[in-house]
C-alpha cells in the first residue's frame, strides 16, 4: 500500500451497534459530521434503514457510512466486513418497554452476548468502547436524585428485569474487560431521551403522547400520571456521549447522562397538548408492573468530568420533536390519500 492509499485508510473508523435505532441514527450522523467513517450494525428489530437514509445516500453521505445487518448476539469479526474500528459504540438493544418485553430472552441475550461480542472486537482492535447503559440500573430508586454511587433496587424476576439486569450485567462485563484485558471503556447511564426519529409505534411516553395529540386521539396516561421522569433532548445526549469519549482513559464512568428537570407524566401530557393545540382528552390505563415511581439524574459527575449539561429546554425539544412527527403524519396521510 503506498502513502496515499495508507492516508486514505487512516481516517478514524467507528462501529455503531444499534446504529439504525433512534439514538444510533443521531450518533451516526454526528460521527459522519465529525469526520469518521462509520459502520452502522443493526438487526433492524426496532431500527429502520430510513433513519439513515440521508447518510446512505452517496451524494450526501460521501460513502462515509456503511450499513451491516447483523444481530449482535451472533459473533462477528469486523475484518470480514473489510474494515477495522478505532472506536466502538454499543447501543444495540430495544429501549422501549413494550419492545424489549416482547422477546425478553432475546433482550437479555442482546445485553450480555452483544456486550461480550463487542468487547472482544474492541479488544482485538485496540478500540475504545462505549456502553449505552441506563437509568434502569437504579430500578425503583430509594434515593433521589440518583447518583452513580447508588447501587439500585432492581427486581430480578419482574417483566423489566430482562432489560434492567441485562444492562447491569453488561456494565459488569465492561469493567471486567477493563480489569482483565485493559480495554478502554466508557459507560454512560442514559436517562429518558427523546427527539426526532423515534418510531410512531415505539411505545415510549413522548412518542405515544405526541402522536396521539397530533391525531386528536385519546392520550394514554398509565396509572395516575404522577410518576416522574426527566427528559433529555437527543442532541444534548449525543453531545454528552461525544464528550465522554474524549475524556482521558482513566475516566471510565459510569456517568449519568440526562436532563435533571423532573416532570410528572401528567405535566408532560399537558405541555404536549399546549404545544400542539390538540383536542385530545386524557385516558387512564393500568400502570405497568414495576414502573419506577420517580426518576431524576444527579449530573454533578458529568458536569465535573465532561463539562457537560443539557442545553435544550423541554418545551424547545418538544417543539422540534412535534414538528418532526407532524411531518411524518403529513407524509403518512398523503400516502393514504394516494
Ligand atoms: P431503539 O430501540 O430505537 O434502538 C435500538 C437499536 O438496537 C434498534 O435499531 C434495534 O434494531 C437494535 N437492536 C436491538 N437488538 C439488537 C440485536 N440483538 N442486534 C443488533 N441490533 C439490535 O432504542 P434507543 O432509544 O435508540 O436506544 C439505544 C440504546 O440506548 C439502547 O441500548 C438503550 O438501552 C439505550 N438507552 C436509551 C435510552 C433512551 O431514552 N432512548 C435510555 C437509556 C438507555
Ligand atoms: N407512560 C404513559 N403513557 C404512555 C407510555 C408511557 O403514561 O403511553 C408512562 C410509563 O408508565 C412511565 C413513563 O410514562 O411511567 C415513561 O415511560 P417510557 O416507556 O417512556 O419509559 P420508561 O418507563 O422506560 O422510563
Amino acid at each position: 500500500m503506498d502513502g496515499v492509499e495508507r492516508n486514505k485508510h487512516a481516517r478514524r473508523r467507528a462501529l455503531v451497534a444499534g446504529g439504525a435505532g433512534f439514538l444510533g441514527a443521531h450518533l451516526c450522523r454526528r460521527l459522519v459530521e465529525d469526520g469518521y467513517d462509520v459502520i452502522a450494525m443493526d438487526s433492524l428489530v426496532t431500527g429502520r434503514l430510513s433513519n439513515l437514509a440521508e447518510l446512505l445516500d452517496d451524494a450526501i453521505g460521501e460513502h462515509r457510512l456503511r450499513f451491516v445487518r447483523h444481530d449482535v448476539t451472533e459473533p462477528f469479526d469486523i475484518a470480514s466486513f473489510d474494515a477495522r474500528a478505532d472506536i466502538v459504540f454499543n447501543l444495540a438493544c430495544c429501549a422501549s418497554p413494550i419492545h424489549y418485553q416482547a422477546q425478553p430472552v432475546h433482550t437479555l441475550k442482546t445485553c450480555l452476548e452483544g456486550a461480550l461480542n463487542l468487547l472482544q472486537l474492541a479488544h482485538r482492535n485496540g478500540a475504545r468502547i462505549f456502553q449505552a447503559s441506563t437509568s434502569e440500573v437504579y430500578g425503583e430508586p430509594e434515593t433521589h436524585p440518583q447518583k452513580e454511587a447508588y447501587r439500585g433496587a432492581v427486581s430480578t424476576t419482574g417483566p423489566r428485569a430482562c432489560y434492567d439486569e441485562g444492562k447491569r450485567c453488561a456494565e459488569t462485563l465492561f469493567f471486567d474487560y477493563r480489569r482483565q484485558h485493559g480495554v478502554q471503556i466508557k459507560v454512560a447511564r442514559i436517562f429518558n431521551t427523546y427527539g426526532p426519529f423515534m418510531r410512531e409505534d415505539d411505545g415510549r411516553v413522548v412518542s405515544n403522547l405526541i402522536v396521539q395529540a397530533l391525531r386528536d386521539e385519546p392520550m394514554t396516561i398509565y396509572g395516575e400520571g404522577l410518576q416522574t421522569r426527566s427528559f433529555c433532548y437527543v442532541d444534548d445526549l449525543v453531545n454528552g456521549i461525544m464528550r465522554l469519549m474524549d475524556t482521558p482513559s482513566t475516566f471510565t464512568g459510569p456517568v449519568n447522562l440526562g436532563n435533571p428537570v423532573e416532570v410528572t407524566v401528567l405535566e408532560l401530557a399537558e405541555r404536549i397538548i399546549a404545544l400542539t393545540g390538540s383536542r385530545s382528552r386524557l385516558v387512564r390505563k393500568p400502570i405497568p408492573t414495576d414502573d419506577p415511581t420517580r426518576r431524576c439524574p444527579d449530573i454533578s459527575l458529568a458536569r465535573a468530568q465532561l463539562g457537560w449539561e443539557p442545553r435544550v429546554a423541554l418545551d424547545d425539544g418538544l417543539r422540534r420533536t412535534i414538528a418532526w412527527f407532524a411531518m411524518q403524519e403529513a407524509s403518512r396521510n398523503a400516502r393514504v390519500r394516494e
